[in-house]
């Protein structure tokens, strides 16, 4: 099934995203744990992409398991950075033979480790999403950062870039995390003023463990307000205390952008069914 119809539909849309493992002795821990996760019959589950390794094959894999054994739709991420255009092209082959029929196109991170430019037959994300819906019927997704790309000088800028997204066919944007609504609500005024209309899934992190979020803020540029640092200052010290507000936390985000007309929602489960499952129960009448 397309994730388009999904989000396009009026019921509001619930799903979340798992990543694959490193190394193939947590594949099965990591494929128990989406297991999971695919029994509370999500709108639908991504599964991001690291490229090189084995990580590559495991969202296939993973993808693949739960679509067919869990009847639940997928969304595969694939990343362009320091790819050649045959790579992407034996890829999207695999994707395509394999039944999956949605992909995230992303660019991917510029690492230290991919830095040699002259191998790359892509630059940025609409060249891929270009390549796929020139040859291929996937419904094809982008990313968008509500805070704004960390490599964008500003925001206006960020915004005319993800218009080239869209203009090459990406049918949906994914939002990056964010923890106050009203950030959200802001850009959503800003990329519709600048023509974008395509359906936002709004992304949520619930967090549940203090010492990762400085580190991820960091890197993804986005801020914490003071309500969410109150929280992790005093219960931060206490796993089970952090958990539990830091789901309540996610929930009451997600039900603000529920009553406020945002209908589909993807919550970064980080591979956790337990934390899956009590954001789906808080919200159980109102995602019926
Ligand atoms: P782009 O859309 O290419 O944008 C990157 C930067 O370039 C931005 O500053 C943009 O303004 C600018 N830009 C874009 N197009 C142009 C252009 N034509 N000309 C000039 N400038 C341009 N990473 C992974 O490795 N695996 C994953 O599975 C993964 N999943 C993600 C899911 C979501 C929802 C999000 C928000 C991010 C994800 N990422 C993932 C991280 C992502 O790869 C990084 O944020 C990366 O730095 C940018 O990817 P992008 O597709 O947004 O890039």
């Amino acid at each position: 099934m397309k994730i388009i119809d999904i989000i396009r539909a009026d019921k509001p849309s619930l799903s979340f995203e798992v990543f694959p493992p490193k190394t193939s002795d947590k594949f099965d821990t990591v494929k128990d744990a989406t297991e999971k996760i695919a029994t509370l019959k999500p709108s639908f589950m991504s599964v991001t992409y690291g490229a090189g390794g084995g990580t590559s094959e495991y969202t296939l894999s993973i993808a693949k398991n739960i679509q067919e054994n869990y009847n639940v739709p997928t969304l595969a991420h694939l990343t362009c950075v320091n790819s050649t255009k045959s790579e992407v092209k034996s890829r999207l082959e695999m994707l395509k033979n394999n039944g999956i029929e949605n992909i995230l196109a992303l660019r991917g991170d510029i690492t230290p480790e991919n830095q040699n430019r002259e191998k790359w037959d892509y630059h940025f994300s609409n060249q891929l999403v270009e390549e796929i819906k020139n040859s291929y019927d996937f419904c094809v997704g982008g990313a968008c950062y509500p805070e704004c790309h960390p490599e964008s000088i500003h925001q206006k800028e960020d915004i005319l870039n993800l218009k080239r997204k869209i203009d090459a066919g990406c049918e949906f944007l994914t939002t990056q995390m964010f923890f106050d609504n009203n950030v959200l609500y802001n850009y959503l005024y800003k990329i519709r003023e600048a023509g974008i209309t395509v359906p936002i899934i709004a992304g949520i992190m619930p967090v549940t463990n203090a010492k990762q979020i400085k580190r991820s803020c960091e890197l993804s540029n986005c801020t914490l307000p003071q309500r969410f640092k109150a929280i992790v200052d005093r219960y931060g010290d206490n796993p089970e205390a952090m958990k539990q507000a830091g789901i309540a936390y996610a929930t009451d985000q997600i039900i603000d952008l529920f009553a406020n007309g945002v209908n589909a929602v993807h919550v970064y489960s980080m591979n956790k069914p337990d934390v899956a499952e009590k954001i789906q129960d808080n919200l159980s009448e109102i995602i019926k």
